[in-house]
């Protein structure tokens, strides 16, 4: 049994160490951001009762006819790996009682699974990085997250990039008038609809308007438009919405097609959309939930939110100098039993005295030659070399490996007072 190699699920992709970097710089943009608009980061489990997920998301949606991670527990209950954090989210609010008087805002970030056909942008553990508030009901903090996200990609560079679409879904009772329009227009183009459509026609219409596959496409175009049938207060909703939008001068085109795949979503949505990914576009979605609290068996709690695919946005990314990890300010090469002994010492002290200083010590041993090698590879603007006679005078020789410049042999003050005026330590 031993020697056949293992692989990671079909779907599930390890993060690397040569992508690591990327993924950190992205995500400390991110978590500035949240932190400057007052956002509390919230940490949930990856497992929850299935139950909570087929009540939340719904149970004619993709995620929970086909996508979710689904299994009976020792003890005979059904779990579910989180497919998505919004309903998780809820639970824990209403569990600990934060949205008494709520006015909330909060984020979570982690993997996240759904079984669904592996491809570029599509895997079945992924990570989002969610935003939800709960409290406010008015159209200003749906122009808040907006703004949170603009924020985002202003600061890493992709603003560009990025479209807003946008959309209102209404409210429960102006989407049962429309879908009685949507399944008598879609039902006379009946022969033409596609298997999943089909299905969908009587149980949950609307989900065709979502519908990926292109042969569908003029079917959809041709659709009556929810936005047609809102009434006078999601109307002024929207209105607020747009308003603030334009007052704060983003620029977004409305989408009537745009209708989520999720069940729990009204009123407000919005998808921040790529054209450089192909068909997997949507890098950021969400919008307002305003009955989930409700359904959840919670007090009534308007709600909104959003969540962030974190690897078509780290892959929209891939190129910028963001990826860039910060070499170590030094190497230390260290050869003889007793300057290794030495320079292990030493690193500690600088390390004590200096907490911002980045300093790899070489482990393995090798030849001044090859630990030299190792230290311009690593990228490090100095050798901290350690000998047999550095050891034995309790000095350290410092090389410049990017600049002219001479090696010189510094006691351990020296070397701080050196090291301070090359970095800048605080
Ligand atoms: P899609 O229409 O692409 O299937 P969705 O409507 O199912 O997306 P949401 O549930 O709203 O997506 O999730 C929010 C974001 O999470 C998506 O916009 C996307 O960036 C990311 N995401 C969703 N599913 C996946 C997946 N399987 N792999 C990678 N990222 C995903
Ligand atoms: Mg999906």
């Amino acid at each position: 049994m031993t020697g056949s190699k293992l692989q990671s699920v079909r779907g599930m992709h390890d993060i690397l160490p040569q992508d690591t970097p990327l993924w950190q710089a992205v995500e400390s943009i991110l978590r500035r951001g949240l932190d400057n608009y007052g956002y509390r980061q919230i940490r949930l489990p990856i497992v929850e009762k299935t139950e909570l997920f087929k009540r939340s998301i719904g149970e004619v949606t993709d995620i929970v006819e086909k996508e979710m991670y689904t299994f009976t527990d020792r003890n005979g209950e059904s779990l579910t790996l989180r497919p998505e954090g919004t309903a998780g989210c809820v639970r824990a609010c209403i569990e600990h009682g934060l949205l008494r008087g709520a006015n909330l805002r909060l984020w979570y970030q982690g993997p996240m699974f759904r079984h669904e056909r592996p491809q570029k942008g599509r895997y079945r553990q992924f990570h989002q990085l969610g935003v939800e508030t709960y409290g406010p009901k008015g159209p200003d903090i749906d122009a808040e997250l907006i703004l949170l996200a603009r924020q985002w990609w202003r600061e890493l560079g992709i603003a560009d990039k990025l479209e807003l679409q946008i959309n209102s879904l209404g409210t429960l009772g102006e989407r049962q008038a429309y879908r009685q329009e949507l399944v008598a227009y879609f039902s006379t183009f009946e022969h033409a609809l596609d298997e999943d459509s089909k299905r969908r026609l009587h149980s949950n219409p609307l989900r065709i308007l979502d519908s990926k596959n292109p042969d569908m496409q003029s079917l959809i175009e041709g659709a009556p438009k929810l936005i047609d049938y809102l009434g006078e207060s999601s109307r002024a909703h929207f209105r607020g919405f747009t308003d603030l939008l334009d007052a704060a001068g983003i620029v977004y085109s409305v989408n009537p097609r745009l209708v989520r795949g999720l069940d729990y979503y009204c009123l407000t949505v919005f998808e921040w959309v790529t054209g450089e990914l192909g068909a997997q576009g949507t890098v950021c979605a969400g919008g307002r939930y305003d009955s989930l609290v409700e359904q959840l068996g919670g007090t009534p709690t308007p709600a909104a939110g959003f969540a962030l695919g974190m690897e078509r946005l780290v892959s929209l990314l891939a190129h910028s100098s963001l990826a860039q990890p910060a070499p170590p300010h030094g190497y230390m090469i260290r050869v003889g039993a007793a300057a290794e002994k030495a320079g292990l010492v030493l690193a500690e002290r600088l390390r004590e005295r200096l907490p911002g200083l980045r300093l790899v010590v070489h482990a393995g041993g090798g030849s001044f030659k090859s630990q030299f090698k190792k230290a311009d590879k690593s990228g490090a603007p100095y050798a901290l070399i350690m000998g047999e006679e550095e050891a034995s005078r309790q000095q350290v020789s410092v090389k410049p490996l990017r600049k002219e410049g001479i090696q010189q042999m510094l006691d351990f003050d020296r070397l701080i007072e050196f090291l301070q005026s090359e970095f800048n330590f605080q």
